[in-house]
């Protein structure tokens, strides 16, 4: 394929999962075009290590839309500008339905106008909702229980009515819970608010914050806390080449769960985060917090196999080991 015809425009790609995924797609040879309103993201790791030109604007902008289509020759586009705040989207539906829904419709829109026909859709495996068998498989019935969940699946339904009418293929991933931080120390989570576990616990180890909160300990699990798939997010950028590599060799639409396969309980969390910064971190325990099923676990078999993806980093100990040393650099650097 020729180079030129090798430009992805990766919405968000100044956030957490979007730097991560920009690295991946131009150390595989892609041009890369980042739209980013900067509202949660960050612009100086995209600028100090990567190529990728950004714009600052609105995917709901048709005016910057129709500029960037017209500039450059989009091949695909890597959707992952999104609110993702849950407990947000229970207290201000409206600002996610607007955003993560009538936003995307209309770079969607866009897309059609100028004739781009790929997508690659980042949803969550929160458009399952509570699970009725573990692991959950792509097949499991999505009911999801927050605004953040129902707006991904009413794109996920929205791609599906896309395709035979419109000819628009896409790639949908369902992430488990995305964490960790790029082994060069380039890039990393940087939320604010944080409310991720991870991040969370080693603001804790630094001094940071006092303790971590465990949100319940009284859930039907080996030792009493929730049990989440961790997926490093090196692990989930590389399936996100993987999937457009597919996509643009094969045109089919497709749907990828993406996580370990493995559980790991909030206390074994905070206990490889112990050995891994060598630090104490003191627990406060507290009620469970709204919404959260005891165990999430995902089944990746599809993307393995279709895909060929096998995550780099499956264990806990590189995940933590990571977000540690970005935290560090990051804070104390
Ligand atoms: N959690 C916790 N304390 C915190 C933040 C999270 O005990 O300060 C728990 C939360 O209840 C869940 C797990 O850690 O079981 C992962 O939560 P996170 O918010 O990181 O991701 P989610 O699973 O909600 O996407």
């Amino acid at each position: 394929m020729d180079l030129v015809d090798r430009v992805v425009l990766v919405t968000g790609g100044a956030g957490y999962i979007g730097a991560h995924a920009v690295k991946a797609l131009e150390e595989r040879g892609f041009q890369v075009v980042v739209l980013d309103s900067l509202v949660y993201g960050h612009r100086e790791p995209i600028e100090s290590h990567l190529k990728a030109n950004l714009v600052v604007g609105e995917i709901s902008d048709r005016a910057v839309l129709d500029k960037i289509f017209t500039t450059y020759k989009i091949t695909a586009v890597m959707h992952f500008a999104a609110f993702a705040y849950v407990g947000e989207s229970v207290s201000d539906p409206a600002k996610y339905w607007q955003n993560n829904v009538v936003g995307t419709l209309a770079l969607l829109d866009a897309m059609r106008a100028h004739g781009v026909t790929n997508f690659i859709f980042s949803s969550t495996c929160a458009t399952y909702g509570n699970p009725q068998y573990i692991p959950i498989d792509e097949q499991h019935p999505q009911h999801p229980i927050n605004p953040y969940g129902a707006g991904k699946l009413a794109i996920e339904r929205a791609l599906q009515d896309y395709d035979p009418a419109y000819g628009l293929k896409s790639v949908i991933f369902r992430y488990f819970n995305a964490a960790g931080a790029d082994p060069d120390g380039q890039f990393g989570e940087d939320h604010n608010p944080e409310t991720h576990l991870i991040p969370l616990i080693l603001q804790a180890a630094a001094g940071k914050r006092a303790a971590i909160s465990v949100f319940g300990s009284d859930y039907d699990t080996p030792d009493g806390t929730c049990i989440r798939d961790y997926i490093h997010v090196t692990d989930l950028a590389q399936a996100h080449v993987l999937g457009l590599e597919y996509l643009l060799a094969h045109q089919v639409s497709q749907i990828f769960n993406l996580g370990n396969g493995n559980g790991f309980s909030v206390k074994e969390v905070i206990d490889t985060a112990k050995q891994v910064t060598g630090k104490q971190i003191a627990i406060e325990f507290c009620p469970r917090r709204a919404g959260d099923p005891a165990t999430l676990i995902g089944s990746s078999e599809k993307a393995r196999q279709v895909l060929g993806w096998k995550p780099e980093y499956a264990d806990l100990s590189a995940i933590v080991t990571h977000a540690w040393k970005w935290h560090q650099q990051r804070h104390f650097g």
